[in-house]
């Protein structure tokens, strides 16, 4: 049997409002079993975790994301740091650094200056800090930036992650995974014409690897320009199969994935989730 497991999907935007839970439906009808959350500002963080106590197959991570950076403000580290303490979480994300000045970083413009990119490095610091006191692993964006991320991890080499929509390069890759960390298999990866990504699949192990959407972003090729959803994860798996060139058969590449990412999120193995009154 196929299990799916989709590490980083926004499913708590307003976007999904009207339709959440007839996709969460069909997604449990297409293998889809777990859901990651993350979120990316403050003030989405309860609606979030609400969110994820009410529907058994979402599962929490909070951060401050690179691109929201005028909306973050440094006392918001405290409330994380006690979401650390109470034991909902199951990472640290979506944190990063996203070095696209000037150019739009999804929903908001960056300045093109310096103070974006010291704000990005303090927050991005204080949150590995976090993640390395309460021993949970994180969920990165890093764009324009794998020097500096792969720097700051080497910091904190207890920390291990995923590196969410992975388009770094092949070094840069196996970096990452020397220092513990998953990389994120989504949308970008279904287009014929990103051919250096889509390369990168059967150059490194299969235990790099593990599968993501990010809705309502990232649509695979079937969807462009249209709103993501994870029900388009299996697609997003058929095509991870068709690009790995190994003789395996299609469900021990999937499982392996899976299993991958319950090795990564560790607190997924746990039956029921915390937190979670029944
Ligand atoms: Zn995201």
């Amino acid at each position: 049997m196929v299990r799916l497991i989709d590490t980083h999907c926004h499913l708590d935007f307003s976007v999904f409002d009207k339709d959440r839970s007839a996709i969460l439906q069909n997604c449990k009808n297409l293998s889809v079993q777990k859901i990651i959350v993350p979120g990316v500002q403050a003030k989405g963080w309860s609606n979030l975790l609400e969110l994820c106590k009410q529907e058994l197959m979402l599962y929490p991570a909070l951060g401050l994301h690179p691109c929201f950076m005028q909306q973050h403000q440094p006392d918001e580290l405290h409330r994380l740091e006690d979401y650390c303490q109470s034991g909902e979480l199951y990472a640290i994300g979506e944190i990063g650094l996203d070095f696209r000045f000037g150019q739009a970083c999804q929903q908001e413009d960056l300045k093109k200056d310096q103070t974006g990119r010291e704000q990005q490095l303090f927050y991005f610091s204080a949150q590995l800090q976090l993640a390395e006191q309460y021993v949970l692993p994180v969920l990165i964006h890093a764009v324009k930036s794998h020097q500096d991320v792969l720097a700051r991890l080497k910091q904190h080499s207890s920390i291990s992650g995923i590196i969410h929509a992975y388009s770094g390069s092949y070094e840069q890759a196996v970096e990452y995974l020397k220092l513990g960390f998953k990389l994120g298999f989504g949308g970008a990866y279904t287009y014929p014409r990103a051919k250096k990504l889509r390369a990168l699949v059967s150059r490194l192990p299969l235990e790099a690897w593990v599968l993501e959407t990010d809705a309502p972003d990232m649509s695979p090729e079937s969807q462009y320009g249209q709103r993501n959803s994870p029900e388009y994860l299996p697609e997003i798996a058929r095509v991870f199969v068709s690009l790995y060139d190994k003789p395996l058969a299609a469900e021990q590449i999937l499982e392996q994935l899976y299993q991958n990412t319950l090795s990564i999120l560790p607190k997924l193995k746990n039956g029921l989730k915390t937190g979670l009154k029944l």
